[in-house]
């Protein structure tokens, strides 16, 4: 065997293992290990096909938008790493999107959307939390007068208690999905599932109605692109607030 040959060969050798470094580098910086910023999962919603409810603007604008602006706050602060559930346009299964965030390592997900209603004088913010026997109850309720205190003093009104309210899903007497809103917890429905994006994760969780898309004066306040960058303001303040860390702006 020739030298020039066995050259050749150790080059291969050497471009394979630096493949394979960067290879690992990347799915390590991707996973998050050994990354020391808190991971935030932001998920915009339905998406792709799915716009979600709509009303003076469709929910997605709303929701994208919002996360957008979120996004580009957390990136700015070297606190922090921005884990998206879905692109922008994104058409993305539930469970793809809360698994994206869990095995990445999230350490908070807020889910953000749009109410409706036929009703056009329905208005106000709302925060779905795990349900109280998950485990990140309280932490995730912690986070949600966090956000309250941020968002009350913008005028949109706050519903549920103190803006917090509960999911439960239960099946009819036909075992038909049926989903139940309620402003406090019920302990009669205890055992039920709630949102998936808030129950699975394996982190404090928030579902956010970010006012109705069918209201006037909420799209006013929180649908217009400052509309949403104030309430990304308001999230961003109320999440270093939760971690302790001071705000980049
Ligand atoms: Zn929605």
């Amino acid at each position: 065997m020739s030298m020039a040959k066995r050259r050749i060969r150790w080059g291969r050798i050497l471009v394979l293992l630096l493949i394979l470094a960067g290879g690992t580098y990347a799915a390590c910086r991707w996973l998050g290990i050994g990354d020391n910023r808190i991971a935030i999962a932001l998920d915009a919603g339905h998406g792709g096909n799915d716009p979600g409810a709509t009303g003076i603007i469709a929910e997605t604008a709303l929701s994208e938008e919002t996360v957008r602006c979120l996004s580009e706050l957390f990136e700015a602060d070297e606190n922090y790493r921005v884990i998206l559930c879905r692109d922008y346009g994104e058409s993305k299964d539930l469970n793809e999107r809360w698994q994206k965030a869990k095995y990445r390592g999230a350490d908070l997900l807020l889910c953000i959307h749009g109410n409706s209603s036929e009703d056009p004088t329905a208005s106000g913010f709302e925060m779905y939390p795990p349900l109280p026997d998950g485990e990140f109850h309280d932490q995730s309720l912690r986070l949600a007068s966090l956000i309250a205190d941020e968002i009350s003093p913008l005028g949109i009104p706050l519903r549920g208690n103190n803006g917090v309210r509960y999911a439960y899903y239960q099946n009819d007497e036909t075992g038909t999905e049926q989903k139940i809103l309620a402003d406090a917890p019920v302990e009669e429905l205890s055992g039920c599932h709630t949102f998936a994006m808030v129950e699975y994760p394996g982190c404090p969780a928030l579902l956010v109605e970010q006012g109705f898309v069918t209201s006037e004066s909420d799209m006013a306040l929180l649908g217009t692109p400052e509309g949403c960058q104030t309430a990304a303001e308001a999230y961003y303040h109320a999440i270093c607030s939760y971690f302790g860390t001071e705000p980049a702006v």
